[in-house]
Parts: C-alpha cells; structure tokens; sequence
C-alpha cells in the first residue's frame, strides 16, 4: 500500500482523479458512484476505479449505499461544525511540529501559495482554485510536521471539510479573511516558534467556525 492508500501508480493516479472530481463538485453530494461508468470516462479497467472508490469511502468522501454501490458522502452544518473542531487542534498540532523543522525554502514555498491565493482572489471568482490553493497550503504544513498520524487524520478532515457546500468556501469575503489568516500562520511558522504557530493555526479553523455559524 502507498501513502493515498491504494496499491498501484494507476490506483493514486485514478483516486487522485475522481477525488478532484468530488472536491470540486463535479461529481455532487449524493451522487452514486457508479464504477462501469467512472472507468469508461477515465479509461481505465474497473479494478483500479473500484479500489479508489474503497479509499474515498475511508477518507470519509463517500459512503457505501446498501445494494447500490457507493456514493458521494454529504457533509452538513453539524458534520462540517464536528469536523473543524478536531482539524482546529490537529491543526494546531500540525503547525507547532512544523514551527521547527521548515527550512528557508519550504517557507518561500508557503508565501508562493499564499500569493497565488491572493492574485486569483484578485483576478477571478475562482473558487475551486481557491479551494485547491487551501488544500496545497494546510498540506504544506502538515506534510512538514513529521507525525504520519496527524498527516492521515488531516487529510481525510480537510477533504471533508471542503466537501461541504456553502457559502464558507465561496465567499469572497470569507476567503479574504481566510488569506490574511493563512499570512499569520506563516509569519508565526517564520518566527519558529512552535506555540505561536499552533495558536495561528488554531485561530484560522475557529475563524471558519465563527464564519460558519454566521452564515
Ligand atoms: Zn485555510
């Protein structure tokens, strides 16, 4: 088994794809999943698409429908709420292991993202992209904590999270204020110090909590 879970380069290669297509709502909440149908459209055997679908259903992507095969797992106000709170302390955990290992260029890497986010915020409504942009980011961090339990756990979270449909993700406004959080994650990162991370990170998922519940 590889690090996604599925045991061939076709396998990642396939899971990555129909992944991307939950994440970014081509394939939609409650939607079935239906293997001969995502093989034909991937080109690929129903073996690989089979073994992708098996690992969306862990990652908590999708759910298996009795006698229908799986589908698009739906994540609503009290699953999203339930969600951020454990992704705010692993988060929190993420960023404070992070603190002292990044080096000078894992921390360019961060601002190059950031900047992205910005420049698409200020030259489009792209908000897949932006979505995408988060994912790459909360990534970075945790993949640089050197905890593999926290990596998988998070992972799984934050795909959840973005599974959810709302206006969280979508706003301008709130992605706004979610970029100058992400800066303050990275300047705490900068400063190396492993408790001003964790306290960033932590602020940044309670800020999309307070969003969330004033919507
Ligand atoms: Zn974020």
């Amino acid at each position: 088994m590889t690090v996604d879970g599925t045991s061939s380069l076709l396998g990642q290669s396939v899971h990555r794809q129909i992944r991307q297509m939950v994440l970014s709502g081509e394939l939609t909440p409650g939607q079935a999943l239906s293997v001969p149908a995502l093989a034909t459209k991937l080109g690929v055997s129903r073996s690989p698409v089979r073994e992708a679908v098996q690992q969306l259903i862990y990652e908590g992507l999708a759910v298996s429908a009795p006698h229908a095969g799986a589908k698009v797992a739906a994540v609503d106000d009290d699953r999203i709420r339930d969600v951020l709170a454990v992704r705010a302390a692993l988060d929190g955990l993420a960023a404070a292991a992070a603190a002292t290992r990044l080096t000078d260029a894992d921390l360019d890497k961060l601002g190059a993202i950031i900047a992205a986010q910005e420049a698409n915020l200020d030259d489009s409504t792209d908000a897949t992209r932006d979505a995408q942009l988060d994912i790459e980011f909360h990534t970075f961090i945790r993949d640089a904590s050197g905890n593999s339990c926290v990596v998988d756990e998070l992972a799984r979270l934050e795909a959840q999270a973005h599974l959810y449909r709302g206006d969280l993700w979508c706003s301008a406004r709130n992605r706004r204020v979610a970029l100058r959080e992400h800066r303050r994650i990275v300047e705490a990162l900068e400063s190396g110090h492993p408790e001003s991370a964790r306290a960033a990170a932590e602020a940044h998922v309670q800020g999309l909590l307070t969003r969330l519940a004033r919507q």
